[in-house]
């Protein structure tokens, strides 16, 4: 599984890089962390980044691709990758597709994730007066002015992306102000259909025959045995597990088995016989 998560920065884009290394058992790469890493280890490519990360302004675009042309080589990418962070401008993107094709590699899919930037900067606000207040070390770019600086930069230099991906039939779009589980559950459906759209329609199937059963029987209280033998039929055919235990519960059991319709049948057999020879007589 090879992905691309876009948005600006603070729409969540870590926090959902991260459930989708855990479920799909690839790798995260982020070029902001790399980045911060050579930054922390004073490499040439830290040195030369330092500055412009701390601006808010995005690295030369040659610096970011070969971090990226070495990093997706490595043995723990081989089985998939989500980039986090990159591409972010359209350099970027197409230096990316020639690196993958060079390696006979696709993309599966390209995440956006949409979010309402006032309400962004308001988040980051929060989460760096609560960090302050924790006694924890800041980002040194995680500050509300440097913010408006990278989404200007993200505006003129990303968003751009989202077309780029749009055009190649690519880009799908989750709404990124939701609860982190529902964006993590849009994205799942996204990733693998089948798996989200089965539990919905089982559900739905058996739904309905336990509201059957309360409606039939509120109708017809003589014909109770009756009505509920047919439900019985029906739940199996739309949802067997669920229908059974439901119908074992509500239900008494002797008239929804087999040998009890049975014995029901052969009961109302005798009943009409014994009519029948009463009016002979
Ligand atoms: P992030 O952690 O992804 O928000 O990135 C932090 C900073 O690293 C950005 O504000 C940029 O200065 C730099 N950076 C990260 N990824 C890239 C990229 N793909 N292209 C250019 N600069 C980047």
């Amino acid at each position: 599984m090879r992905l691309i998560l876009l948005g600006p920065p603070g729409a969540g884009k870590g926090t959902q890089a991260l459930r989708l290394v855990a479920n799909y058992e690839i790798v995260q790469l982020s070029t902001g962390d790399m980045l911060r890493a050579a930054v922390a280890a004073g490499t040439e490519v830290g040195l030369r980044a330092k500055s412009i990360m701390e601006a808010g302004q995005l690295v030369p675009d040659e610096v970011v691709v070969a971090i990226i042309a070495d990093r997706i080589g490595q043995a723990d990418a081989k089985n998939g990758f989500v980039l986090d962070g990159f591409p972010r401008t359209v350099p970027q993107a197409e230096a990316l597709d020639r690196l993958l094709t060079e390696r006979g590699l696709e993309l599966d899919a390209v995440i956006e994730l949409k979010v309402d930037e006032g309400i962004l900067v308001k988040r980051i606000e929060n989460r760096v007066a609560e960090m302050t207040a924790r006694g924890e070390k800041l980002r040194s770019d995680d500050n509300p002015d440097v913010l408006k600086g990278r989404l200007a930069a993200y505006r003129a230099q990303t968003a751009p992306l989202a077309d780029y991906y749009a055009r190649k039939g690519m880009l799908k779009t989750v709404d990124g102000m939701a609860p982190v589980d529902r964006v993590t559950a849009a994205i799942g459906a996204i990733l693998s259909p089948s798996k989200a759209l089965k539990p919905a329609k089982v559900k739905a199937k058996a739904a309905k025959p336990a509201a059957k059963v309360k409606a039939k029987a509120a109708r017809k209280p003589k014909s109770k045995a009756k009505s509920k033998a047919k439900v019985k039929s029906s739940a199996r055919k739309a949802a067997p597990a669920k229908a059974k235990s439901a119908q074992g519960r509500k239900s008494g059991r002797k008239a929804v088995t087999k040998a009890g319709t049975a014995k029901t049948k052969a009961g109302q057999r005798k009943t009409r016989t014994k009519r029948r020879l009463t009016k002979a007589r």
